[in-house]
């Protein structure tokens, strides 16, 4: 392997390429553009283009595309090669301002929920001078937000961004407030950490289910699954690790900070996390290592499946999303520090974390939303549909110090005591980890913990950031005026943990009584994604959105039918696949094997009466009445498909389909799991969960 140092973002037009290639005088107006987030000059525009053609052909690049992210929550491109016809039948390789500013690809086909009728086809995708230009498998990729003609935003960075500046708005005025005149911007950083789960793919291909749906419809539990909790951060497999370290360096070229892996709870189930980013370029990355995990693991003969619950029976696969909140001079607004009760701004800013979460928790609750994710959040294996935060016993004793207007005492740091005496002792983190906590402080950020691991980490962190936004734009409003900062202050402090503290959880959200807690204290428990969505056009929250700028009132409706729509649909394909392979394969196992064991039967039966048939009797009942039931079951299952293409208001034709459709694919997989472990292997060709969890060796 080349040296890491040298290998790293050597695929990535970032600034140290920028300052080696461009004139002086236009890096720094670029610089200038990237860092502020102002407009890009013509002339400034066709000299980077022109820079970075140059830069991207001499490493083998021949096209570019602007590569943007559609409302479908993956990413998309449209690649132009760089050639341009010159006289005498030859080319010239060129790039022009205007080309690396802006595109218009015919965007009829993605999702815009209304907002643009397929003959106003017409569409942009703005270059975000925030985040590199980059060149994947040899086409120069330039990030790029995508809006409609008349200006409005059609996909997922774009109110990501106004999110950031939302934020970055209010946060200024505070730390105005606090005197701070050395910073120019607050930005949000997220770390991402991303499970998934390889498994071999030739076993892959033979599941229709996951190639059209990415999970298991069907499949009977091994005898051994996450039990013996022997794979969480056991030791990596050798063709594992021979993906990993691929990865890695893949990722690494295109400036990924890839840090951390290990083997996660569920056999096949592994997770890699970066270094934390600003969040629209954690945001890309996040996108760029889901893409590169399923490319990279195809390389090895594997397939990385990304779906939230690829196994039913074993844990599912979530992205953390750890969030703070710094400054341009690199102070982290999170950062407690020696004497958190002394932190007048650190407690403000946390106090402002806690009222957004608490006033807009159905919002976020909607931002980890998804077919997918609906059967991991309150299965016990990811937090409860409840959210509610963790801060840990110091700064809830601290606060609630604060609140009934009593000292705090303060805590001694204390050694953490091993009773060993060669092993260095050391010292005490002031709070200790809660992995049940949907919401939860963890030292100098917090992690929000109910994405799937197929989201784009956009959604929640345009939630996370405007709700902050809102929070601290109230805050600034009162205090702008105030004539007694440091007394206004306190009380602010103060009165915000008093009403807002029923958010606060420390304990086990995966206990039963929680729920019963949780609804005491008036706490929104959406279960399912359809009953979450309906909050997203709530007035509540169209106020919230239009106010900052993120989302006009239609682009929030029309993202309302988009999840709606993906919704329905994901579970469409599922009923139909699972029909399918029940008609086309279930079936036909049951009967092969009813036809083996029928004509042993008959040919003892021919024999005479000395042999024992009972056992041929019982299985062929049993396998006779399974089969009779799964007919049942199918048919029912193929009525509801019927009927949840009638006519239905977007809303209840999710409801349906939650209702019906779900229900009766739950109903036919139980039976179906059921001749699974009754008949023989040799009929039951589609690889069992056994086979497909422990294949990769
Ligand atoms: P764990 O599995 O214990 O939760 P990891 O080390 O796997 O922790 O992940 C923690 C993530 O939090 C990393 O991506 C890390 O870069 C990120 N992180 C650390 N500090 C910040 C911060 N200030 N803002 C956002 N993310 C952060
Ligand atoms: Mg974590």
């Amino acid at each position: 392997m080349k040296d890491i140092s040298t290998l790293f973002a050597s695929m990535v037009f970032n600034e140290t390429v920028m300052q080696a290639r461009l004139p002086k005088d236009i890096f720094k107006k670029l610089k200038k553009t990237m860092s502020l987030g102002k407009h890009l000059e013509p002339d400034i525009a066709n000299s980077v283009a022109n820079a970075m053609k140059d830069w991207a052909v001499e490493r083998g690049a021949t096209h570019f595309t602007h590569w943007f992210q559609p409302m479908t929550g993956t990413t998309a491109e449209k690649h132009d090669s760089f050639i341009s016809p010159i006289s005498g039948g030859r080319i010239i390789m060129e790039f022009s301002g205007k080309e690396l500013v802006r595109g218009e690809p015919d965007a009829s086909s993605f999702p815009s929920g209304g907002l643009r009728a397929t003959f106003e086809a017409r569409g942009y995708t703005i270059w975000d001078t925030t985040s590199y230009a980059f060149i994947k498998d040899g086409t120069l990729c330039i990030p790029t937000a995508f809006c409609s003609y008349s200006g409005e935003a059609l996909d997922k960075k774009t109110p990501l961004l106004r999110s950031m500046e939302a934020l970055d708005k209010q946060a200024m005025r505070i730390l105005k407030l606090f005197s701070n005149t050395d910073a120019q911007r607050v930005n949000t950083t997220v770390g991402l950490e991303q499970e998934y789960f390889l498994i071999d793919k030739d076993l892959f291909l033979k599941r229709p289910d996951l190639i059209y749906t990415g999970r298991t419809l069907f499949g009977a539990l091994p005898p051994k699954g996450q039990e013996l909790e022997d794979h969480y951060f056991g030791c990596i497999k050798p063709r594992v690790s021979a993906f990993m370290k691929e990865l890695d360096e893949e990722l690494w070229k295109l400036g990924v900070y890839a840090k951390t892996k290990h083997n996660e709870v569920a056999p096949a189930q592994h997770e890699l996390a970066p270094v934390f980013m600003n969040t629209n370029i954690a945001t890309d990355h996040n996108q760029l290592t889901m893409e590169l995990m399923k490319s990279v693991a195809n390389k090895h003969n594997l397939a990385c499946l990304l779906h939230e619950k690829p196994f039913a029976g074993v844990n599912g696969s979530g992205k953390h999303n750890n969030w703070s909140m710094g400054t341009d001079t690199g102070m982290n607004l999170l950062e407690p520090g020696e004497t958190p009760y002394e932190n007048a701004q650190f407690l403000l800013f946390l106090v402002a974390v806690i009222k957004a979460v608490d006033e807009y928790q159905d919002l976020l609750r909607v931002s980890a939303a998804s077919a997918g994710n609906d059967h991991r959040l309150g299965a016990n294996e990811a937090p409860p549909a409840i959210v509610s935060m963790f801060l840990g016993d110091e700064l809830t004793d601290i606060l609630e110090a604060i609140d009934s207007g009593s000292a705090y005492k303060g805590k001694v740091k204390s050694e953490v005591e091993i009773g060993v005496t060669v092993l260095p002792h050391f010292p005490k983190d002031a709070t200790d980890r809660n992995r049940t906590s949907p919401f939860a402080f963890t030292g100098n950020k917090f992690e929000f913990r109910m994405l799937g691991s197929m989201f784009s980490a956009a959604g929640p962190n345009i939630v996370l950031n405007t709700a902050v936004a809102e929070t601290l734009r109230e805050f600034a409003d009162k205090l702008e005026k105030s004539k007694n900062f440091n007394q206004d202050l306190a009380t602010l402090v103060k009165e915000t943990f008093h009403k807002h503290k029923r958010i606060v959880f420390n304990g086990n959200n995966y206990a039963g009584e929680w729920v019963e807690e949780a609804k005491r204290r008036g706490l929104s428990n959406l279960k399912t994604t359809v009953d979450a969505l309906p909050a997203f056009i709530s007035k509540k929250s169209v106020g919230l959105f239009t106010q900052h700028h993120v989302f006009t009132e239609p682009e929030l409706h029309s993202r309302y039918e988009i999840l709606l729509e993906s919704y329905c649909k994901q579970l469409h394909i599922e009923a139909l696949t699972m029909a399918d392979m029940v008609r086309k394969e279930i079936i036909h196992f049951c009967i092969s094997y009813q036809s083996e064991i029928a004509k042993l039967l008959e040919k003892k039966k021919t024999i005479g009466g000395k042999f024992d048939v009972s056992l041929e009797e019982r299985l062929l009942e049993r396998i006779s009445t399974l089969t009779s039931c799964l007919l049942k079951k199918l048919d029912a299952l193929e009525n509801a498909i019927i009927e949840a293409k009638s006519d239905r208001e977007i809303t209840e034709k999710a409801r349906f389909y939650r209702d019906n459709v779900f229900v009766a694919m739950s109903e036919l997989r139980l039976i179906s799991d059921e001749l699974e472990t009754i008949t023989a292997k040799k009929y039951w060709t589609l690889p069992t969960y056994g086979e497909i969890l422990f294949s990769v060796i």
